[in-house]
């Protein structure tokens, strides 16, 4: 028999913990082996298909031989049609294709953080982002923008957050989970706070670029004197429904794409093959499904916007982008359940909401701004429906 008593976990490996989000599916996955029709709203991949040309590309790519190893940077083909289409000035030797969106912000934080360097990230946030922070040894710094400021980061925030030890600002938009955007206005303003501070590098998540409900403005094009400190994130899972073919891209200044590459070299290597063949496809074939897709979301995301605001106790204001709405449930606090337990926090409502109505939503606090929860509209309108019925019966239960 094995002995795993001596097994030890890294320090880094300490810091990790499951997150919020796999905790509400395992739960939701264990009331649902139990035989209950739990409604799951807490993933973030759209429920489309991929479409099909970009399949018959990964087809056709593995008939041809690309089945080998590819360049750690990524295949020429790739770079150049993330280049193409980046909608502003670049080139291929800027570009470096890994695998998925995610390793790219590994990839940038272990290429540029030591120990007590510091990460602005405004909150709410992805919870990666501080859980790839804490493993990268470095500290977040997160800067609370709740609601009432619309979820953006201010200048004057900003400004506020900034030390010597600062090294990246990260910010996304459209922004998972509030689903703000910030307008070419308000990232010039941030702009104009940075541009006073050298040391402090962007990295610019825009992986929700082409679900957006208001016009997109990438950072690149806001601030394009700050290119040479900008590392932009995208990627094709959300835009293409490619989410399983793990491909995502950082577009940045050369030093520091050859550092990422470095780190990627000893992790991954270059990203999949066949999946880097059907992105180039992906990028380079019929955009229509873009517009198309992007009006059923914001259908869905009226839908659940007005049923979550007509729940006495939830605000839902209206994000411009992603998938995601963002409501605050602090109205609910201090109500009690049928079962007499008292909903404190956004976790014991959501809480509630999975074992009563028997929909799985994800806690506010996970995000790093207690008081709301996100729900992920990436689901059909029946079963949006179906999941906005059963959170306004549960709520009026509440007394
Ligand atoms: N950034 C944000 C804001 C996301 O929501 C996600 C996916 N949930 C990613 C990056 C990662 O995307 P991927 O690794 O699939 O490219």
């Amino acid at each position: 028999m094995t002995n795993i008593a001596n097994f030890r976990r890294s320090r880094r490996a300490s810091a990790l913990n499951l997150s919020e989000i796999a905790h509400v599916s395992d739960a939701a996955e264990a009331l649902r082996a139990a035989g209950k029709p739990v409604l799951t709203f807490g993933t973030g991949e759209p429920d489309f298909p991929t479409p099909v040309h970009v399949i018959e590309a990964a087809h056709q790519a593995a008939l041809r031989g690309d089945t080998t190893y590819t360049s750690t940077q990524g295949t020429p083909a790739l770079r150049q049609a993330v280049a193409d289409q980046a909608g502003f000035e670049t080139d291929p030797a800027e570009v470096l294709i890994s695998t998925g969106a995610k390793q790219v912000l590994s990839n940038a934080l272990l290429a540029t953080v030591d120990p007590g360097d510091e990460v602005i990230v405004p909150a709410p946030y992805w919870t990666s982002y501080s859980d790839i922070i804490d493993f990268c040894e470095a500290t977040l710094v997160s800067v609370p923008c709740p609601a009432s400021s619309g979820f953006l980061l201010t200048p004057e925030a900003l400004e506020m957050a900034i030390t010597d030890k600062t090294r990246w600002l990260m910010l996304n938009s459209p922004g998972n989970p509030s689903g703000v955007m910030y307008s070419a206005d308000q990232l010039r303003a941030l702009a104009d706070v940075l541009r006073r501070y050298p040391h402090v590098w962007i990295l610019a998540d825009e992986i929700y670029q082409h679900i957006a409900y208001v016009p997109f403005t990438s950072f690149r094009n806001a601030a394009p004197d700050l290119a040479d400190r900008t590392l932009i994130v995208n990627g094709v899972s959300k835009a293409y429904a490619m989410t399983g073919w793990r491909i995502g891209w950082g577009i940045g200044p050369v030093p520091l794409i050859k550092a990422m590459t470095a780190i990627q070299g000893q992790s991954t290597s270059g990203a999949c093959s066949v999946a880097q063949a059907a992105s180039v496809a992906a990028l380079t074939g019929p955009q229509d499904h873009l517009e198309t897709r992007s009006t059923e979301f914001r259908a869905r995301r009226d839908l659940v916007v007005q049923g979550l605001n007509a729940i006495d106790g939830l605000i839902c204001p209206e994000p411009s982008g992603a998938f995601y709405v963002f409501p605050s449930c602090s109205g609910v606090f201090g109500q009690v359940t049928p079962q007499g337990k008292t909903i404190e926090t956004d976790a014991d409502y959501c809480s509630y909401l999975l074992d009563e109505a028997l929909v799985a939503l994800v806690p506010g606090r996970a995000f790093g701004l207690p008081g709301y929860f996100r729900l992920s509209y990436a689901y059909s309108k029946a079963e949006l429906r179906e999941g906005l019925r059963r959170i306004a019966a549960a709520t009026a239960e509440l007394k």
